[in-house]
Formats: structure tokens, sequence, C-alpha cells
């Protein structure tokens, strides 16, 4: 098996639970365990008082061993993370984790640069720190491929060149704005 993503919050293995179980038991409890790879041993009784579920609530959380659909790299998806979604977070007891935190953390990261990205662009004019910002973002977003309007690339690397040409981030992003590979598939 490959290594699992490391969970930052739910690092390792979950404690044996005290529960009184079959591993049958467990799998009954709740229609996904059926037939997911699961540790029953480190099931957690639910309060399904404070779930969001139509018919069925989930009785227990246990830990699912899962395939991350974005890296397909194993990973975890830990019974006392479970009752963060389903109890703190008021997830709908159905919706599953398809991904590692991995890729939840990217995810997390492009939506806040690309809101400062959207924010700082839009301005007539930046300070010198709002500009290594706007750079910092384009780079970023630009790697993720989430920018796809080279000419709006070139105009700020030329703003950048102007305002803060020692910086780094101005360096990098000329660099790859210069790479015809990478620009024939920003382009495409
Ligand atoms: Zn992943």
């Amino acid at each position: 098996m490959d290594k699992l993503v490391p969970h930052p919050r739910f690092q390792g293995k979950s404690p044996r639970t005290h529960l009184v179980l079959t591993e049958q038991e467990v799998r009954g409890s709740y229609w996904r365990y059926g037939s997911a790879h699961i540790f029953p041993q480190t099931a957690l009784r639910a309060d399904v008082s404070v779930q969001l579920y139509t018919i069925y609530p989930r009785l227990y959380y246990v830990d699912m061993l899962k395939t991350c659909e974005d890296c397909s790299r194993p990973f975890i998806f830990y019974a006392r993370e479970q009752r963060y979604w389903y109890e703190t977070l008021g997830f709908y007891i159905d919706s599953d984790c398809m991904r590692c935190v991995e890729w939840r953390r990217k995810q997390h990261a492009v939506k806040r640069h690309m809101v400062r990205y959207t924010e700082l662009q839009a301005r007539g004019s930046l300070s010198r720190k709002e500009m290594m910002h706007l750079v910092d973002d384009c780079i970023f977003l630009f790697q993720q491929g989430k920018l796809k309007k080279p000419s709006l690339l070139g105009k700020i690397k030329n703003a950048a060149l102007k305002q803060v040409p020692e910086y780094a981030g101005t360096k990098t992003l000329q660099q790859l704005l210069q790479s015809p590979a990478r620009l024939a598939n920003l382009t495409s």
C-alpha cells in the first residue's frame, strides 16, 4: 500500500474505542460502511440528535480507508473527523469525503489567492506591498492552472517590473510567462 496522506489534525492511528460492537454491527449501522474498508475497533458512537439526515442517521463513526479522487493516494477518513463534519460543521450525513486533506488545503489556498488577486488586479494603483502580493497570487494561480488570460498577466508583469523590479517574485513571474510551453498550456 502507498503511504497514507498524513492528516494534520488526526495523525496516525485512531485510538481503540471501547464500544462492544461486532464488525457486523458497525457495518450494519450505516449503508456506506457495508462495503467500505473500515477499522471496526475505532467506532465512535454518534450523537444522532445533531446530525442532518433524511431517513437514516449514522449511529457510529468509524475510520475508513479511502482513495483520493484527485491524487489517487490512500488516506483515512477518521472517525473523529467524521464526528466533526457531521456534528460540528453540520454537513449532511450522506456527504462523503472523496479527496485527501491536501487537496482540500490546496482548494482553500486557491480560493484565498483568487479573492485577493481579483481585488488587487481590478484596482488602479497599488502600494509596493500590494504589488508583491499580486505577483505572488499570479504565480500561485498560474501554476495551479487557474489563470487563463496571458494578456492580463503580461500587463501585471510589466507593472511589477516598473514598481518592484528587485522583488524575486517579479523575476519568477517573468520566467513563467517567457516559457513557451507554459504559454501554450495557458492559451489552449
Ligand atoms: Zn489527494
